[in-house]
Protein backbone atom coordinates (compact mmCIF):
# COMPACT_ATOMS: atom_id res chain seq x y z
CA UNK A 1 0.00 0.00 0.00
CA UNK A 2 1.47 3.38 -1.22
CA UNK A 3 0.53 6.47 1.03
CA UNK A 4 2.15 10.15 0.06
CA UNK A 5 3.10 11.68 3.31
CA UNK A 6 5.93 13.34 1.75
CA UNK A 7 8.34 13.02 -1.09
CA UNK A 8 10.75 10.99 -0.02
CA UNK A 9 8.00 8.04 -0.10
CA UNK A 10 8.49 8.64 -3.45
CA UNK A 11 11.84 7.07 -5.68
CA UNK A 12 13.38 9.16 -8.01
CA UNK A 13 10.93 7.34 -10.69
CA UNK A 14 7.95 7.28 -9.38
CA UNK A 15 8.63 11.32 -9.54
CA UNK A 16 9.90 11.13 -12.75
CA UNK A 17 6.75 9.08 -13.68
CA UNK A 18 4.27 11.48 -11.89
CA UNK A 19 5.66 14.75 -13.50
CA UNK A 20 5.59 12.99 -17.21
CA UNK A 21 2.14 11.80 -16.37
CA UNK A 22 0.99 15.62 -15.20
CA UNK A 23 2.63 16.65 -18.84
CA UNK A 24 0.50 14.01 -20.46
CA UNK A 25 -2.55 15.08 -18.76
CA UNK A 26 -1.94 18.40 -19.75
CA UNK A 27 -1.49 18.42 -23.29
CA UNK A 28 -4.55 16.09 -23.63
CA UNK A 29 -7.13 15.28 -20.53
CA UNK A 30 -7.16 11.61 -20.20
CA UNK A 31 -9.78 9.08 -20.09
CA UNK A 32 -11.52 7.99 -16.86
CA UNK A 33 -8.43 5.79 -15.16
CA UNK A 34 -10.07 6.35 -11.99
CA UNK A 35 -13.63 5.37 -13.06
CA UNK A 36 -14.40 2.82 -10.13
CA UNK A 37 -12.45 4.72 -7.30
CA UNK A 38 -13.55 6.30 -4.51
CA UNK A 39 -11.72 9.17 -2.55
CA UNK A 40 -12.62 10.91 1.07
CA UNK A 41 -11.41 14.19 1.27
CA UNK A 42 -10.56 14.71 5.75
CA UNK A 43 -9.73 18.21 6.11
CA UNK A 44 -9.27 19.60 9.64
CA UNK A 45 -7.81 23.03 8.51
CA UNK A 46 -9.25 25.31 5.99
CA UNK A 47 -8.47 25.15 2.45
CA UNK A 48 -9.62 26.49 -1.26
CA UNK A 49 -6.95 25.24 -3.73
CA UNK A 50 -5.59 21.90 -2.14
CA UNK A 51 -8.84 20.36 -1.36
CA UNK A 52 -10.97 21.54 -4.27
CA UNK A 53 -7.54 20.92 -6.91
CA UNK A 54 -7.62 17.17 -5.12
CA UNK A 55 -11.32 17.30 -6.33
CA UNK A 56 -11.44 18.23 -9.56
CA UNK A 57 -8.20 15.88 -10.47
CA UNK A 58 -10.16 12.58 -9.17
CA UNK A 59 -12.87 13.70 -11.13
CA UNK A 60 -11.48 14.66 -14.18
CA UNK A 61 -10.26 11.21 -13.84
CA UNK A 62 -13.69 9.62 -12.93
CA UNK A 63 -13.26 9.34 -9.28
CA UNK A 64 -15.87 10.26 -6.88
CA UNK A 65 -15.23 12.19 -3.88
CA UNK A 66 -16.85 11.89 -0.67
CA UNK A 67 -15.86 15.10 1.90
CA UNK A 68 -16.21 14.50 5.45
CA UNK A 69 -16.30 18.24 7.59
CA UNK A 70 -14.80 17.63 10.72
CA UNK A 71 -16.35 20.86 12.12
CA UNK A 72 -19.79 18.80 11.77
CA UNK A 73 -18.62 15.27 12.41
CA UNK A 74 -18.63 13.15 15.38
CA UNK A 75 -15.12 14.63 16.26
CA UNK A 76 -17.24 17.79 17.64
CA UNK A 77 -19.08 14.71 19.62
CA UNK A 78 -15.44 13.87 21.44
CA UNK A 79 -14.61 10.75 19.10
CA UNK A 80 -10.76 10.29 18.32
CA UNK A 81 -9.30 11.45 14.56
CA UNK A 82 -7.89 7.69 14.77
CA UNK A 83 -11.56 6.03 15.45
CA UNK A 84 -13.25 8.61 12.71
CA UNK A 85 -10.80 7.40 10.44
CA UNK A 86 -11.32 3.85 10.94
CA UNK A 87 -14.89 4.35 10.91
CA UNK A 88 -14.01 6.05 7.43
CA UNK A 89 -12.05 3.40 5.87
CA UNK A 90 -14.86 0.61 6.70
CA UNK A 91 -16.58 2.32 4.30
CA UNK A 92 -13.79 0.38 1.90
CA UNK A 93 -12.76 3.81 0.12
CA UNK A 94 -9.32 3.97 -1.80
CA UNK A 95 -7.86 6.85 -0.75
CA UNK A 96 -8.39 9.12 2.40
CA UNK A 97 -6.82 12.63 1.75
CA UNK A 98 -5.95 14.38 4.61
CA UNK A 99 -4.89 17.92 5.76
CA UNK A 100 -4.18 18.04 9.88
CA UNK A 101 -2.77 20.81 12.10
CA UNK A 102 -0.64 18.26 13.48
CA UNK A 103 2.89 17.32 11.73
CA UNK A 104 2.14 13.67 12.71
CA UNK A 105 -0.70 12.96 11.82
CA UNK A 106 -1.02 11.69 7.66
CA UNK A 107 1.97 9.12 9.17
CA UNK A 108 0.01 8.28 12.45
CA UNK A 109 -2.94 7.30 10.31
CA UNK A 110 -1.27 5.87 7.47
CA UNK A 111 0.40 3.39 10.19
CA UNK A 112 -2.98 1.99 10.59
CA UNK A 113 -2.54 0.25 7.33
CA UNK A 114 -5.88 0.96 6.04
CA UNK A 115 -6.17 2.42 3.17
CA UNK A 116 -3.28 4.82 1.15
CA UNK A 117 -3.69 8.13 3.25
CA UNK A 118 -2.32 11.17 1.51
CA UNK A 119 -1.24 14.27 2.98
CA UNK A 120 -3.16 17.05 1.78
CA UNK A 121 -0.91 19.74 4.30
CA UNK A 122 0.45 18.95 7.99
CA UNK A 123 1.31 21.55 10.15
CA UNK A 124 4.38 22.83 9.48
CA UNK A 125 5.86 19.78 8.51
CA UNK A 126 4.68 18.78 4.97
CA UNK A 127 2.69 19.73 1.59
CA UNK A 128 4.04 17.26 -0.68
CA UNK A 129 1.20 17.89 -3.41
CA UNK A 130 2.15 21.12 -3.52
CA UNK A 131 6.10 20.51 -3.90
CA UNK A 132 5.74 18.41 -6.79
CA UNK A 133 3.52 21.18 -8.29
CA UNK A 134 5.95 23.30 -7.93
CA UNK A 135 8.55 21.38 -9.30
CA UNK A 136 6.52 21.06 -12.18
CA UNK A 137 6.07 24.27 -12.77
CA UNK A 138 9.84 25.21 -12.73
CA UNK A 139 10.54 22.14 -14.98
CA UNK A 140 7.96 22.87 -17.37
CA UNK A 141 9.20 26.98 -17.59
CA UNK A 142 13.55 26.01 -17.42
CA UNK A 143 13.64 21.93 -18.47
CA UNK A 144 16.10 20.86 -16.32
CA UNK A 145 16.14 22.09 -13.11
CA UNK A 146 19.93 20.66 -12.10
CA UNK A 147 21.95 24.17 -10.77
CA UNK A 148 19.04 26.43 -11.42
CA UNK A 149 18.73 29.01 -7.98
CA UNK A 150 15.76 29.40 -6.15
CA UNK A 151 15.00 32.06 -3.47
CA UNK A 152 12.20 31.30 -0.32
CA UNK A 153 10.92 34.29 0.81
CA UNK A 154 8.50 35.04 4.30
CA UNK A 155 7.40 32.86 7.04
CA UNK A 156 9.80 29.98 6.20
CA UNK A 157 9.76 28.65 9.68
CA UNK A 158 5.91 27.87 9.85
CA UNK A 159 5.57 26.89 6.30
CA UNK A 160 5.05 23.26 5.13
CA UNK A 161 5.38 24.42 1.71
CA UNK A 162 8.66 25.58 2.29
CA UNK A 163 9.64 22.23 4.45
CA UNK A 164 8.61 20.03 1.65
CA UNK A 165 9.77 22.67 -1.14
CA UNK A 166 13.43 22.39 0.33
CA UNK A 167 13.91 19.12 0.73
CA UNK A 168 12.41 18.25 -3.17
CA UNK A 169 13.97 20.89 -4.67
CA UNK A 170 17.07 19.99 -3.09
CA UNK A 171 17.25 16.22 -3.78
CA UNK A 172 16.61 17.51 -7.23
CA UNK A 173 19.80 19.62 -7.77
CA UNK A 174 18.99 23.03 -7.19
CA UNK A 175 20.12 25.54 -4.89
CA UNK A 176 18.13 26.87 -1.87
CA UNK A 177 18.22 30.29 -0.24
CA UNK A 178 16.12 31.00 2.49
CA UNK A 179 15.44 34.92 2.79
CA UNK A 180 13.45 35.87 6.09
CA UNK A 181 13.50 38.08 9.27
CA UNK A 182 15.08 36.06 11.94
CA UNK A 183 11.41 35.10 13.34
CA UNK A 184 10.67 33.54 10.22
CA UNK A 185 14.09 31.89 10.01
CA UNK A 186 14.68 28.23 10.22
CA UNK A 187 17.21 26.38 11.81
CA UNK A 188 19.01 25.55 8.22
CA UNK A 189 22.48 24.56 6.86
CA UNK A 190 21.15 26.34 3.63
CA UNK A 191 22.47 30.00 3.05
CA UNK A 192 20.61 32.34 4.83
CA UNK A 193 19.83 36.27 3.90
CA UNK A 194 18.06 39.12 5.71
CA UNK A 195 17.81 41.05 2.50
CA UNK A 196 16.32 40.06 -1.05
CA UNK A 197 18.35 42.80 -2.37
CA UNK A 198 21.21 40.25 -1.72
CA UNK A 199 20.07 37.44 -3.50
CA UNK A 200 18.10 38.75 -6.47
CA UNK A 201 20.93 38.93 -9.11
CA UNK A 202 21.50 35.45 -8.26
CA UNK A 203 18.39 33.75 -8.68
CA UNK A 204 16.18 31.77 -11.22
CA UNK A 205 13.42 31.85 -9.22
CA UNK A 206 11.63 33.28 -6.18
CA UNK A 207 8.91 31.51 -4.42
CA UNK A 208 6.95 34.02 -1.64
CA UNK A 209 4.93 32.72 1.29
CA UNK A 210 2.44 34.23 3.45
CA UNK A 211 2.80 34.81 7.24
CA UNK A 212 1.27 31.72 8.54
CA UNK A 213 -0.45 33.57 11.32
CA UNK A 214 -2.57 30.59 12.34
CA UNK A 215 0.59 29.23 13.69
CA UNK A 216 1.90 32.14 15.68
CA UNK A 217 1.57 31.63 19.16
CA UNK A 218 1.46 35.49 19.82
CA UNK A 219 1.70 37.94 17.00
CA UNK A 220 5.33 38.48 15.04
CA UNK A 221 4.80 41.93 13.52
CA UNK A 222 1.91 44.49 14.22
CA UNK A 223 2.87 46.10 11.07
CA UNK A 224 3.02 44.00 8.07
CA UNK A 225 2.70 47.32 6.00
CA UNK A 226 6.37 47.73 7.56
CA UNK A 227 7.05 44.20 7.03
CA UNK A 228 6.22 44.40 3.07
CA UNK A 229 8.42 47.43 2.87
CA UNK A 230 11.40 44.68 2.92
CA UNK A 231 9.67 41.76 1.61
CA UNK A 232 6.98 42.50 -0.77
CA UNK A 233 8.00 41.44 -4.33
CA UNK A 234 7.03 44.55 -6.37
CA UNK A 235 7.92 45.50 -9.71
CA UNK A 236 10.86 48.19 -8.16
CA UNK A 237 12.37 45.59 -6.56
CA UNK A 238 12.33 43.07 -9.72
CA UNK A 239 13.53 45.22 -12.13
CA UNK A 240 13.34 43.60 -15.36
CA UNK A 241 15.23 40.85 -13.96
CA UNK A 242 13.99 37.19 -15.72
CA UNK A 243 13.46 35.61 -12.59
CA UNK A 244 9.80 33.21 -12.23
CA UNK A 245 7.60 34.24 -9.36
CA UNK A 246 5.59 31.51 -7.25
CA UNK A 247 3.17 31.53 -4.82
CA UNK A 248 1.54 28.82 -3.41
CA UNK A 249 -1.55 31.06 -1.98
CA UNK A 250 -3.18 32.39 -0.57
CA UNK A 251 -1.43 35.36 -1.34
CA UNK A 252 -1.76 38.42 0.78
CA UNK A 253 -1.87 41.27 -1.81
CA UNK A 254 0.86 43.68 -1.38
CA UNK A 255 2.16 42.55 1.45
CA UNK A 256 3.97 39.47 -0.25
CA UNK A 257 3.50 40.30 -3.81
CA UNK A 258 2.19 43.64 -5.24
CA UNK A 259 -1.05 43.93 -7.46
CA UNK A 260 0.96 44.89 -10.56
CA UNK A 261 3.66 42.04 -9.93
CA UNK A 262 0.30 39.53 -10.15
CA UNK A 263 -0.18 40.38 -13.05
CA UNK A 264 3.07 40.42 -14.84
CA UNK A 265 3.81 37.86 -16.91
CA UNK A 266 7.18 36.73 -14.76
CA UNK A 267 4.14 35.49 -12.25
CA UNK A 268 2.78 32.34 -12.14
CA UNK A 269 0.74 32.10 -9.29
CA UNK A 270 -2.39 30.75 -11.37
CA UNK A 271 -0.41 28.65 -13.57
CA UNK A 272 0.76 26.81 -10.79
CA UNK A 273 -2.98 26.22 -9.77
CA UNK A 274 -3.23 25.22 -12.83
CA UNK A 275 -0.45 22.81 -12.71
CA UNK A 276 -1.93 21.91 -9.49
CA UNK A 277 -4.70 19.59 -10.91
CA UNK A 278 -2.71 17.77 -13.32
CA UNK A 279 -0.39 16.85 -11.20
CA UNK A 280 -2.84 15.41 -8.44
CA UNK A 281 -4.42 13.66 -11.18
CA UNK A 282 -0.76 11.73 -11.84
CA UNK A 283 -0.47 11.75 -8.10
CA UNK A 284 -3.60 9.96 -7.84
CA UNK A 285 -2.94 7.75 -10.68
CA UNK A 286 0.56 6.41 -9.29
CA UNK A 287 -0.99 5.69 -5.89
CA UNK A 288 -4.45 4.36 -6.98
CA UNK A 289 -3.64 2.21 -10.13
CA UNK A 290 0.21 2.12 -10.61
CA UNK A 291 1.33 1.06 -7.15
N1 LIG B 1 -1.96 26.81 1.05
C1 LIG B 1 -0.66 26.51 1.61
C2 LIG B 1 -0.77 25.60 2.81
O1 LIG B 1 -1.81 25.02 3.06
C3 LIG B 1 0.11 27.74 1.91
C4 LIG B 1 -0.49 28.69 2.90
O2 LIG B 1 -1.55 28.44 3.47
O3 LIG B 1 0.15 29.73 3.12
O4 LIG B 1 0.21 25.41 3.51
Amino acid sequence: MQHLIDTDDLTDVQIEAILNDAARFKRRRPPALLRDKLLITLFFEPSTRTRSSFEVAAKRLGAAVVHLDPSRSSTKKGESLEDTFANLCAMEPDGVIVRHSRNETPRELAAMKMVPVINAGAGNYAHPSQALLDLFTMKEYFGDLRGKKIAIVGDIVNSRVASSGIRLFTRMGMEVKLVAPEPFMPQSDLPKYEHLEAVLDDVDVVMSLRAQLERHSKPIFDDYGAYAKHYCIDKARLGARDILLLHPGPVMRNIDISDEMLSDPRCKVLEQVRNGVFVRMAILKLLLLDS
